[in-house]
């Protein structure tokens, strides 16, 4: 029997992946090791009882008591943390889906890699943050990573049988998010609730406010250049409003192979859990008749200045990802909180690099956990300092 292991299971890619193991026959069909959650304990227990797991963890040490007492009695063991979430993933598990949002995801991801699991990844922030370090280390103990994001995803299966060096172009494709139509100069005034009314997909609130910024779709020119190893001038982006082009993969001869479905994650976490084989899977069918027309256009720099910016981050590569990443996590902590403004996330990233680049050598070769991860708590800093003092000037 399969052994399984899912992290950030309570999000919404974890709510998709459980869907997809109980279709699949729960705990009849997969011996579910370790279930993770931050602090919805009411929903992890019952996942946990659903599959029958042998340990839940929640990010919160303070809901901890909550969990064990949602599971007394089950045999089901329990814990809390950080440190507590990392272990989890020195257990045991055939495959394990990565799906904490945000930096958080990159130790216990890294840890599953260094036993030589099969890593589904949602979790693209740890891609941009520790790309090299993680690819190095799925090489070194024989993992597997296996894209969970839909674009990568969708290359990933456009490059099934081809040679990379074939490859000319990759253009991902982008829905433009929740404020794609509005005017350029409305976009300062944008609140949260209106940046997270996304137009195709239902997603987690975080990557839905990234989505409409086009910080998600930067990351993703990142994990593109660190997961298949491409060169960055080949990574193209194109807004495609109907989101049904999941992304394409550009060939020498002039070919594009398009991957078309609905916008529906269980196709490529459906993908991931099959790998390498194919299995009926319950998204909707397209009707193209009807779909009738695909559309684009070229993204404007100007409304997103993080596709700018992550040029700017692969050009640098080293450090630059982690910094980019942690300083846009704490630029949308501030929007979130109403202390800036939409189109001031990407100044504070851009101001938050360009002192982290005084405060250390981005441009390494060689880089261990402990450096990505003093790299990353020294962005955060400039960014708070950054998003506090524009805060400032925003509220005199
Ligand atoms: P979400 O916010 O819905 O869920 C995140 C999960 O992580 C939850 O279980 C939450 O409790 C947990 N979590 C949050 N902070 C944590 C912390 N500090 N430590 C441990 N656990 C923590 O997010 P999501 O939309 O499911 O996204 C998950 C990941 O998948 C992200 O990296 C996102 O970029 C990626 N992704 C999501 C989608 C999507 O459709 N939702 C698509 C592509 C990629
Ligand atoms: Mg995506």
């Amino acid at each position: 029997m399969r052994s399984i292991s899912i992290f950030g299971a309570t999000g919404s890619i974890g709510e998709n992946t459980f869907d997809l193991i109980c279709r699949a026959g729960g705990a009849d069909a997969f011996r579910t090791v370790a279930l993770t959650g931050g602090r919805n304990v009411v929903r992890l227990a019952e996942m946990a009882r659903v599959l029958r797991a042998e340990l839940a963890v929640c990010a919160d040490e303070a809901c901890l008591p909550a969990l064990r007492e949602a599971l007394a009695g089950t045999g089901i063991e329990t814990a809390a943390g950080a440190q507590a979430i990392a272990e989890a993933a020195d257990r045991p598990a055939d495959w394990v889906m990565s799906a904490i949002v945000g930096a958080a995801g990159l130790v216990p991801g890294l840890r599953a890699l260094r036993h030589g699991r099969t890593l589904a990844l949602a979790n693209k922030e740890s891609l941009v943050t520790a790309g090299p370090l993680l690819m190095a280390t799925a090489a070194q103990h024989g993992a597997r990573i296996l894209p969970v994001d839909s674009e990568h995803s969708a290359i990933f299966q456009g490059l099934v049988g081809e040679d990379i060096a074939t490859v000319e172009r990759i253009i991902l494709t982008a829905s433009g998010g929740a404020l794609r139509d509005w005017p350029l100069e409305a976009l300062a005034r944008a609140t949260v609730a209106e940046a997270l009314a996304h137009p195709n997909w239902s997603m987690g609130q975080r990557i839905t406010i990234d989505s409409a910024s086009m910080f998600n779709k930067a990351l993703e020119v990142i994990e593109t250049r660190e997961y298949f190893g491409i060169d960055p001038d080949k990574i193209e982006v194109i807004i495609h409003p109907e989101s049904l082009i999941h992304s394409m993969v550009g060939f020498q001869d002039g070919a594009i192979m398009a991957h078309i479905g609905a916008h529906d994650m269980r196709h490529s976490i459906g993908y991931a859990l099959n790998w390498p084989q194919r299995a009926p899977l319950p998204v909707a069918r397209l009707d193209l008749a009807q779909i009738a027309t695909l559309t684009f256009r070229a993204p404007d720099l100007g409304r997103y200045p993080a596709l700018r910016l992550c040029r700017d981050v692969m050009a640098t590569r080293g450090l630059a990802g982690a910094g980019f990443n942690a300083a846009k996590e704490i630029a949308l902590d501030h929007f979130f909180s109403g202390e800036i403004g939409f189109m001031d996330m990407a100044g504070v990233v851009e101001t938050a690099l360009a002192r982290l680049s005084s405060d250390l050598c981005l441009e390494t070769d060689v880089m261990t956990l402990e450096d990505i991860l003093g790299a990353d708590h020294l962005a955060r800093v400039r960014a708070t300092e950054a998003a506090v003092a524009l805060g400032q000037t925003r509220h005199t």
